[in-house]
């Protein structure tokens, strides 16, 4: 039986010779193409030329700690001067679902460099539950309020990442009406402690069959209108700032520096994070050339027509993916193009602006949280050389008030579950 196997693959293996002495033969010429096309050796991007804060980045669950080394490393090749992580939205039945307890504990300590959001593994499955059932009765309100609260009392900074339309990517297609009463809830709620909401919501102003090339099945082939219900969103509470996450990586050719143009004129509580995808750039990226190249005119025009509204947003997952170019250094690109002041605007003082927590909020709650749950905050020291000293007071307190997770944990899950 030996021989029987051995001489066989002594064969394979020099028919495998073979096969690699031809395959070497026709390497030269594929070598010169993948030579000349542009993103085979594009050397690595200068980091940013001022520090900014990137305000949408995902860990893996698997291992947050490691997701936590892996983005504080990339923070210093970035320029990168904080970062905020958070789940992705989820519905209740994924089996990878997490929420913000597992990275505020792999975060403790980074408080300087590092926030959270929360929901997207509670508050989001809650909604795309109440869709489907259509029950938004008084005790759905009141586990979705409870949970929310929980949140901010971790140490969440905000609510995120939430989902109004999102085709199928790592997690599965999920639409719900952005004028759902849990939706407004969460914005009343974020109104009251003047956190954000980081909403995810493909741009569909009228009905519409599923743009090409997007697939059906897994997402449906025929979107519903967003547009409006969004608008409406954004009326209930104008004290609710609302994030509108991913301007520049468009899937449905609708979200247009116009589209974006109108509703920021008419939505004082309107701000958009800036996301371009190297390897899936869309329909309207704001680079001519997808994710590199120049600033397109009408883009920059946006920016500097509305200079208070937007964030940098790359939706970079740490670890970093391997191999090949990474989100963030597409918005590190756009960036750098930017004049100074602008730089400072979108990469700093928005962000800023967007998270407040005062020091003396911080400190209140990070003095309650040791009470209660026994558990010492530290604050930070900053890094990266950022002027960033009104993030969370200068550092000190901040995300480090974050209570520990553990004992809430099982809170979490039990909320959706029920
Ligand atoms: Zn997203």
């Amino acid at each position: 039986m030996q021989r029987f196997f051995r001489t066989p693959t002594f064969a394979g293996l020099v028919l495998l010779g073979i096969v690699a002495v031809l395959l070497s033969n026709l390497l030269p010429a594929s070598g010169v193409v993948a030579q000349d096309q542009p993103s085979a050796h594009v050397a690595r991007p200068a980091p940013a030329m001022s520090p900014f804060v990137d305000v949408h980045a995902h860990p893996d669950p698997s291992d947050p700690e490691r997701s936590v080394r892996a983005a504080l490393e990339a923070m210093k090749l970035e320029n990168a001067a904080k970062m905020v992580l958070m789940p992705p939205p989820f519905t209740a039945d994924d089996p990878g679902r997490f929420d913000a307890e597992i990275i505020l504990r792999a975060a403790q300590g980074h408080a300087d460099a590092l926030a959270v959001l929360g929901g997207g593994g509670s508050l989001n499955a809650m909604i795309q539950q109440s869709v489907r059932s259509g029950d938004v009765g008084p005790e759905v309100r009141r586990k979705f309020k409870d949970r929310a609260e929980e949140l901010l009392r971790l140490g969440a900074v905000g609510f995120g990442e939430l989902t109004a339309e999102h085709f199928q990517g790592a997690t599965p297609y999920q639409s719900a009406p952005p004028d759902h009463p849990l939706f407004l809830l969460l914005a009343d709620i974020a109104a009251v402690h003047g956190v954000p909401i980081d909403l995810h919501m493909e741009a569909v102003p009228q009905p519409m069959p599923l743009p090409a090339p997007l697939k059906s099945p897994p997402n449906p082939p025929q979107l519903q209108a967003n547009i409006a219900a969004f608008e409406r969103l954004l009326e209930h509470n104008p004290h609710a700032r609302i994030i509108w996450a991913h301007a520049g990586w468009d899937n449905t050719g609708y979200r247009t520096p116009g589209l974006c143009r109108r509703l920021l004129q008419a939505h004082p509580n309107l701000y958009m994070d800036v996301k371009i995808d190297p390897l899936k750039p869309g329909k309207n990226s704001p680079l001519s050339s997808g994710a590199s190249g120049a600033i397109k005119s009408e883009w920059l025009k946006l920016f500097q027509d509305f200079p208070d509204r937007f964030v940098l947003g790359s939706d970079q997952h740490y670890p970093e993916p391997l191999p090949g170019p990474q989100r963030w250094e597409a918005i590190v690109l756009l960036l750098n193009q930017l004049p100074a002041d602008l730089r400072q605007k979108i990469g700093i003082d928005n962000p800023n602006r967007l998270y407040p927590t005062s020091s003396v909020r911080a400190d209140k709650q990070e003095a309650r949280s040791c009470m209660l749950l026994g558990f010492v905050g530290r604050g930070g020291s900053g890094i990266g050389g950022a002027h960033t000293s009104d993030w969370l007071g200068g550092g000190g307190g901040g995300f480090a008030r974050t209570g520990h997770p553990d004992a809430l944990q099982q809170t979490m899950m039990d909320t959706v579950q029920r």
